[in-house]
């Protein structure tokens, strides 16, 4: 015997043998009762957990937030305490890819992030860009069925893409972000991170305050083209894994400076009826000459996870974890995903995927749910398992409850999608680009649309138009100049019924 640990089983028994199975003699067949042996094969079917559906490859890193400047006239969050330091986590995710793909692809980036702060945790679950392609939860599934494989072919589709795109111009504005530089950033440190939608912060007072959260990259954004990322690609599929380990690992923790945009209460009222878009939708930026960014503090990633399924894997993030003085907004998205993202923790990891050490509040927790999967410990007070209860079960704190919403309004399926202008913010961000810029995405736009139909493609075309002539005059010119390449049009069926 050594000093090292002795091999148990996971009841605690010993093991004699972790290399021979036990057999009927030397060249008999193995023995149902090698308990030990049935037990590895069948650990070895569950090592996997359901793969997120969206946001499947992720990367993910333990940090700091720290509060350098003083919001709390805004909210009464304890996060935002001046000089306060909260634990992180965050976890940075390609959207489409399953969890082989491969870093270096041109999508959109999740950029989660877990505040354990001292009221509960605090979730902003956003992406590298600061609105989504679509505006209401009732079209989330169908956008992600196109970002995945057809039914049929098990191939990733362009002609599903931007078919869907070119029926939905409120995905223009993410789609020339994604289609710009910016959509493959080199590795996670080298961009910045939105919360996308509006949420509220709620102050002392009980006033209410619309807000957009904007993480910016002190490393300075960093990107490839498409050549350079087939490069990246060919040599390694883990780029921003290698990236984000290694920077750590050799003490250069990346940094992003926190800001925020604010709306009093009411106002989007006249936002709206200057500008035309509702406040609420996550198709739209607030401009920042109305909504200037406000500074609040530093984000620093400093620890890499001891073991990734456990940390990276199993963190689930969910937007409506949210702690006092932080609360949601009517944006659709937001209101859609306040369900389905813990939902698809639920399904994925468990019932109590919240007690997991990467998701488990470092704030006590006191709850009345009881039992289901992977309950873990023992009720310090078991005579209080209902409420009311007179056995000094956990009570209520009306302090907390936020201030009532001001809604009104007829029940009914309203559409404001339909009226809203979906082509001057686009053409904002197009007139920002310089012509080396506007080349590369009219390039990347071209390449991206080979095999799409042709009457899919000058429907798109004609979206780019309106978003400003040079637009779509430079994708027409990029498309002939690479010529058409159809077979990925042969691929689809569903393109030739509408087309006729
Ligand atoms: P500003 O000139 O004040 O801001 C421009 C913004 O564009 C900056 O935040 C900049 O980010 C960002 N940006 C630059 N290049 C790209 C790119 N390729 N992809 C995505 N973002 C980029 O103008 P406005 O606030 O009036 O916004 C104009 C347009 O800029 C918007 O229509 C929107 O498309 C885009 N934008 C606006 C944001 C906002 O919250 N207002 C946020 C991000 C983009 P950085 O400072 O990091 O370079």
């Amino acid at each position: 015997m050594t000093d090292r640990p002795r091999l148990t089983t996971t009841s605690g028994a010993p093991v004699s043998s972790n290399q021979n199975a036990k057999t009927v003699g030397r060249n008999g067949p193995v023995l149902l009762e090698d308990y030990q042996l049935i037990e590895k094969l069948a650990h070895q079917n569950r090592e996997r957990v359901p793969e997120r559906v969206v946001h499947a490859k992720g990367w993910g890193a333990y940090g700091t937030l720290t509060v350098t400047e003083d919001v709390t006239k805004y909210s009464r969050a304890k996060v935002f305490k001046p000089g306060s330091q909260t634990e992180m986590f965050a976890r940075f995710s390609t959207v489409a890819g399953e969890q082989g793909a491969a870093d270096a692809e041109r999508d959109v980036r999740g950029f989660s992030l877990k505040f354990y702060t001292e009221e509960g945790n605090w979730d902003l679950v956003g992406n590298n860009t600061p609105v989504f392609f679509v505006a209401d939860p009732y079209k989330f599934p169908d956008f992600i069925h196109t970002q995945k494989r057809h039914p049929r072919t098990n191939l990733r589709s362009a002609t599903a893409m931007w078919d869907f795109w070119s029926l939905c111009p409120e995905s223009l504005h993410q789609v020339t972000i994604l289609m710009s530089d910016r959509g493959i950033p080199t590795d996670p440190s080298r961009m910045n991170g939105y919360g996308s939608h509006t949420f509220s912060l709620w102050n002392d007072n009980g006033e209410r305050f619309w807000v957009k959260f904007h993480f910016k990259t002190q490393q300075g954004h960093a990107h490839f083209v498409n050549e350079e990322a087939e490069k990246v690609i060919a040599k390694s599929r883990e780029s921003y894994q290698e990236a984000l380990y290694g920077m750590i690992e050799e003490g250069r923790f990346p940094k992003w400076t926190m800001f925020i945009q604010v709306m009093p209460e009411g106002e989007e009222e006249q936002f709206e009826e200057k500008t035309g878009w509702s406040a609420f939708d996550l198709t739209k930026v607030w401009p920042h000459s109305m909504y200037p960014l406000i500074k609040v503090g530093e984000m620093e990633l400093n620890r890499n996870p001891e073991n990734y399924f456990v940390e990276v894997e199993q963190s689930a993030f969910n937007p409506s974890n949210v702690v006092p003085g932080i609360g949601f907004s009517p944006d659709r998205m937001l209101q859609g995903r306040l369900f389905s993202y813990p939902d698809a923790h639920r399904y994925r990891i468990g019932t109590h995927y919240d007690t997991l050490s990467v998701n488990k509040p470092k704030s006590p927790v006191h709850h009345y749910h009881q039992g289901g999967e992977m309950t873990l410990g023992l009720a310090t007070n078991p005579d209080a398992y209902y409420e009311p209860n007179s056995f000094n079960g956990p009570v209520e704190d009306p302090s907390v409850e936020e201030p009532p919403h001001k809604y009104a309004g007829q029940v009914g399926r309203h559409d404001y999608r339909g009226h809203a202008d979906h082509y001057s913010q686009p053409r904002a961000l197009f007139e920002l680009f310089d012509d080396g810029q506007k080349q590369r995405l009219f390039g990347n736009i071209a390449g991206a649309m080979q095999g799409v139909p042709q009457f899919i493609v000058d429907r798109q075309l004609a979206h780019f138009e309106k978003v400003h002539p040079d637009y779509g005059a430079g994708v027409r010119k990029a498309i002939a100049e690479q010529g058409r390449d159809d077979a990925e049009a042969s691929l689809s069926t569903s393109h030739s019924a509408a087309a006729e």
